[in-house]
């Protein structure tokens, strides 16, 4: 059984107390035992799609580095770059805009990398021998790292349900090629009859994938229209679509992406196990994801901070405790009630990337 530490925050903690509540955590959690001395330690984190404003302030980020100076380490804090079009789809605007959302070597006393290059290309294929995937590619940076502390807000999300821990590893960590085989399997389709002609995913599908087609009826009208060969399933097209035209078929392609976010998440933590530790917000639960590029809708009372060691020990955790302050329905099922996230959860016990049970500690 694994221990999962909880320090609670409630909605209207100050920044500073917040602050606290990560040193205080840290310490008694022993977080960074598994940071040595001298390690080059990656604090990977998120910093936030342009337009977004409930990602993980740096600020709070700035405490995990400080705590991993002290024990004579050095922190370098990282994210990957996105496949679907933004200005963190290549490591130099993605720098840019995260300078601009706080995150610079100034502000955080420690430098801020783009673990998978200035592309997305650079990464290391790690053996995992799980049922779909013998390999997996992750970030080279990551796999090169002493050490890893990984930080994440728990949010809901729109092709798995949950987004927290294990999918802030498996998506969060994997190269380019590695979010490709992720998404190979969940192609969407655009109603007609809902479409109104706005053209948005258009710009932000990252394959060009969609065009606009005419009806031939009498009644002429204007539509997107996706190609299957060029649509790499990234999913921005319906993150987009206000209308609520685009359609995915959720029950195959989200079990498959769950599962394959799960063997992604193992190659990290098959190399790297005893050098990696978590902290996950569980503040400001979003409807969406930090990935998202418009003001969110909070689904769930903030609850606090959790720490350990085990993946899915936390993100069981995350679904418990977010059940418990609603009184009935998860942080998944109150964001996006066709998912099942407990798919993730019970596939991560088989492939063995941890355990659901766990021991809660309140700090
Ligand atoms: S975003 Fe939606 S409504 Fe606009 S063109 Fe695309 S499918 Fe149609
Ligand atoms: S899911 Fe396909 S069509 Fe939609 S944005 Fe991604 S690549 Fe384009």
């Amino acid at each position: 059984m694994s221990n999962v530490y909880l320090a609670r925050v409630s909605s209207s903690a100050s920044t500073a107390e917040i602050e606290d509540k990560i040193r205080l955590l840290i310490k008694k959690s022993d977080l960074l035992r598994v940071v040595t001395s001298n390690d080059l330690t990656a604090v990977k984190c998120h910093f936030g799609e342009e337009g977004n404003s409930t990602y993980l302030p740096a600020n709070y980020i700035k405490q995990v580095v400080e705590a991993i100076t002290k024990v004579g380490a050095r922190p370098f804090v990282t994210d990957t770059n996105v496949l679907y079009k933004s200005r963190r789809d290549n490591s130099y605007d993605h720098l840019q805009l995260a300078r601009e959302h706080g995150f610079s070597h100034e502000t955080l006393q420690a430098p801020v990398i783009i673990a998978d290059g200035i592309k997305g290309k650079n990464e290391k294929e790690i053996l995992i021998e799980a049922p779909q995937n013998r390999t997996v590619f992750i970030a080279s940076d990551y796999v090169d790292a002493d050490s890893l502390i990984v930080i994440t807000h728990a949010t809901g999300h729109l092709a798995t349900g949950l987004g927290a821990t294990i999918k802030n590893l498996g998506m969060g960590m994997a190269s380019r090629k590695g979010k490709l085989r992720q998404h190979s399997v969940s192609h969407p389709l655009i109603d007609a009859k809902n479409c109104t002609a706005c053209e948005k995913c258009l710009q932000w599908c990252p394959s060009d994938a969609i065009k606009m087609v005419s009806s031939n009826s009498g009644n002429k009208h204007h539509y997107a229209q996706i190609n299957d060969e060029d649509c790499i399933g990234c999913g921005e097209c319906l993150a987009t679509c206000r209308m609520g035209a685009v359609k995915f078929k959720w029950d195959s392609s989200s079990k498959f992406l769950q599962q394959q976010i799960v063997e992604h998440a193992l190659g990290i933590v098959k190399i790297k196990k005893d050098k990696m530790a978590y902290l996950t917000f569980l503040v400001q639960m979003t409807k969406d994801c930090d990935c998202l590029p418009q003001a969110a809708e909070f689904v769930v009372e903030d609850i606090g901070i959790l720490a350990g060691f085990d993946p899915v020990a936390l993100d069981q955790a995350v679904l418990d405790l977010t059940t418990r302050k609603n009184g009935k329905d998860n942080l998944a099922t109150l964001s996006y009630a066709a998912h099942d996230p407990s798919i993730q959860l019970e596939y991560g016990e088989q492939v063995g990337l941890g355990q659901r049970e766990y021991q809660l500690i309140e700090i």
